[in-house]
């Protein structure tokens, strides 16, 4: 039987996000928390491996206290428990820090045969943490992958999807794996199973429960620093032509041609 980590973060529902214009913060307050995204393709991956290989899935996440609702969604699709870490000693981590607590986190449960999580997180949206935590536990990591076609033998073979094309990679377990959008058709948690998850305790793990250097987590294990966040400006520089439609279609291909670009009412 495999034993298989999912990574779960909690994400604000990014169509709803604004940003201070003061501090340029991200305005959290009163705006819905979901499962990130492409973290429902690995929570299915995982159940998926769970009805052919057997599998415990345990889903983890690192976040405030209300994060365990995204625990208890996966729990609700079908996962067996949830870990959350949790404590005010691990706020402000960038990407490194949370890797670290994450991998501390990892090794408190028991090193599993594979991590599986999503490609990127639709806040943060860098991608690193997957790779920076196999770096902290030693393990080979395949990312972008598109469809995984077997486990055995101590290896995971897959398929990954890029820009220029799809590559086949395997891997020797235990290995961190980031799955696409698309590589399966997520399931619905049933009502029932959803009455069930809430009632499930999520074992929550702080920082004295887990084995970390107090210096590599939160703020001050975090060698990055967000300097600011804000929305690019898009600035339409307008311009209206006179005389007949040729004369401002031919002043418009001329624009064109010297590459520029006009909008005008009318004609583009
Ligand atoms: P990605 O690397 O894009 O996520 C990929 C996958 O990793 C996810 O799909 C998921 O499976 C897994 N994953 C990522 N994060 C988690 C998690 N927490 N739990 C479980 N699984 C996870 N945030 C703050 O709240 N306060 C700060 O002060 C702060 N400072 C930051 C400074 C910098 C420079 C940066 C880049 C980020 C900062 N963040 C801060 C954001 C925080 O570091 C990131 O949200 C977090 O590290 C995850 O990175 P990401 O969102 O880019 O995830």
């Amino acid at each position: 039987m495999l034993n298989i980590i999912v990574l779960v973060k909690q994400v604000p529902n990014t169509s709803e996000v604004k940003i201070d214009p003061e501090t340029n913060n991200l305005i959290r307050e009163g705006i819905p928390s979901i499962v990130n995204p492409y973290d429902l393709y690995a929570i299915e991956e995982a159940l998926r491996l769970k009805e052919q290989y057997g599998a415990k899935v345990t889903a983890l996440s690192m976040g405030p206290g209300m994060a365990a609702d995204v625990l208890k969604e996966a729990i609700a699709m079908g996962a067996d428990k949830g870990v959350l870490l949790s404590d005010y000693a691990f706020r402000g981590a960038d990407t490194l820090a949370t890797a670290y607590t994450l991998a501390a986190g990892v090794k408190e449960i028991g090193i599993p045969d594979l991590i599986l999580c999503g490609k990127q997180a639709a806040d943060g949206d860098t991608a690193q943490v997957p790779p920076e935590l196999a770096e902290q536990l030693g393990m080979a990591c395949i990312t972008y992958v598109s469809k995984i076609y077997e486990i055995n033998d101590g290896k995971i073979v897959v398929r990954r999807n890029l820009d220029y094309g799809d590559m086949e990679a395997e891997a020797d377990l235990p290995a961190v794996i980031t799955v696409q959008k698309g590589i399966n058709d997520v399931r619905l948690p049933t009502l029932e199973s959803m009455v069930v998850a809430a009632a499930q305790p999520i074992k929550t793990l702080t920082v004295k429960d887990v084995d970390v250097d107090e210096n590599k987590i939160s703020i001050a294990g975090s060698p990055t620093k967000v300097v600011k966040i804000f929305s690019p400006k898009t600035e339409r520089r307008g311009r209206v032509l006179e005389g007949s439609l040729e004369e401002q279609l031919s002043v418009v291909m001329e624009q064109l041609q010297e590459g520029e670009f006009l909008v005008k009412e009318g004609v583009m």
